[in-house]
């Protein structure tokens, strides 16, 4: 069955708004062997809607649309589907009553535009809304189009999947394919491309699966899919083989999650100190639920002088060394431990651009990460491209994965 999915809106088309809705509904298809052969993120344009619509009813067999199904002038997406096959649109009585009844819940009366919402194109049928005010439409074989489907959803997130799991999952259950499952493998600290080539032999090995590499700043994922699960789970043995140090987690989770997880199965505890990363790293580790029971702190000592108060690192140390260095950073990893009492004390140092610096804290890119332990303290020091945001998030990951490393 070829599937489209048009997400309309002209948020969408703006750096507002992201669609999700059109990757949450292409997962959800997925779970039913089903996958999608085009999207599309149309504004509210009448003329560029209907044109639209004609092009996607003639080629897929389902049409899946959210968005433009509210009360407001620029809603349009009913409307305009009812225009393309000729059809009128008749207010449905138990719509309306829904409408009254949502409204006389929160003790309003709805306003007369509201009722636009009870207008559904004759022919096509309705998928009550628990959520809002906007119902579903499901339309099969509208005129002109035997045997096509369309289904019409809200563009509210929470309505639309709503709406789709407990109605439209069941409309859609008789064409469902064998499911595809996935094996989600994270790793730390490793070039994409490194990735590629060191596991293009394994991945040939399990040919029979769909391979994607999918790098981010933070981490890389190597994700299989397949609808056995027998053949996953012998790649996932394999690959944790080949992976080792290097693989951060298989499933869900991330380099933070992981890193939180080693410490507290372990008892400890880790402060950090942040110069270059400015709080990245406590950004990462605070969005883990439970993140207090290892996480003591972070010292944000940008400046020098904060370097100092709040990390102890010695004034001299700082003249001789420069705020950007490797001898500031372990000082740095070394006091922010000892003030609150950690396990551990992580600090990065470096210069995410744009500009250099004549004061000297390395070219664009440097960044040193040090981390105090019980049984010393480790160094290293990297040069990252990108922008300012991309080498800042990158050194905050690479800094919990330099930690991780250490923990196993
Ligand atoms: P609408 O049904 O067009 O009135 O959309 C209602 C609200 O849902 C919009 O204001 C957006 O905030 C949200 N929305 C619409 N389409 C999408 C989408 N494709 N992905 C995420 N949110 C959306
Ligand atoms: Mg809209």
């Amino acid at each position: 069955m070829r599937i489209e999915c048009i997400a309309i809106g002209s948020e969408l088309l703006s750096t507002g708004r992201l669609d999700t809705n059109s990757v949450w509904i292409t997962e959800r298809l997925g779970r039913l062997g089903l996958s999608i052969h085009r999207k599309t993120a149309i504004g509210d344009d009448p003329e560029d809607l209907r044109t639209l619509f004609r092009e996607a009813i003639h080629r897929s067999e389902l049409v899946i649309c959210t968005g433009g199904l509210g009360p407001t002038f620029d809603d349009l997406t009913k409307e305009t589907w009812a225009e393309v096959f000729g059809a009128e649109l008749v207010e449905d009585a138990q719509i309306r009553e829904d409408i009254l009844a949502f409204y006389a819940a929160r003790e309003r009366v709805p306003p007369e535009s509201n009722f636009k919402q009870a207008l559904v194109p004759v022919g096509a049928s309705i998928l009550r809304n628990p959520f809002g005010t906007a119902p579903a439409i499901c339309w099969d074989s509208p005129r002109g189009y035997p045997g096509r489907r369309i289904i019409l959803l809200p563009g509210v997130p929470l309505e639309m999947k709503q709406i789709w799991e407990g109605q439209v999952e069941a409309l859609l259950a008789p064409h469902a394919k064998a499911a595809v499952h996935s094996l989600r493998m994270v790793v730390g600290s490793v070039p994409e491309s490194a990735l590629d080539e060191r596991t293009r032999p394994m991945r040939e090995q399990h040919g029979d699966l769909e391979w994607t590499i999918l790098a981010g700043v933070s981490h890389v994922e190597l994700v299989a899919r397949g609808a056995d699960l027998a053949r996953l789970d012998a790649a996932r043995k394999d690959f944790e083989q080949e992976l080792g140090q290097d693989l951060v987690c298989v499933g869900e989770g991330s380099i933070e999650s992981t890193v939180l997880g080693l410490l507290q199965a372990r008892g400890e505890t880790l402060g950090v100190a942040e110069s270059v990363t400015g709080g990245f790293i406590s950004t990462k580790l605070v969005s883990v639920p439970g993140a207090s029971r290892a996480l003591l702190g972070d010292a944000i000592t940008y400046s020098a002088g904060a370097k100092t108060q709040l990390a102890g690192v010695p004034e001299e140390l700082l003249l001789v060394h420069g705020t950007v260095s490797d001898a500031t950073t372990r000082a740095m990893a070394e006091g922010i431990r000892a003030h609150l009492g950690a396990t551990w004390g992580l600090a990065t140092t470096g210069n995410a651009g744009p500009s250099e610096d004549g004061r000297g804290p390395g070219p664009v890119g440097t960044i040193h990460i040090a981390l105090a332990g019980p049984d010393g303290t480790y160094s290293i020091r990297y040069s990252f491209p990108g922008f300012r945001s991309d080498i800042q998030s990158r050194a905050a990951a690479w800094a919990l994965d330099f930690l991780r490393r250490r923990l196993i």
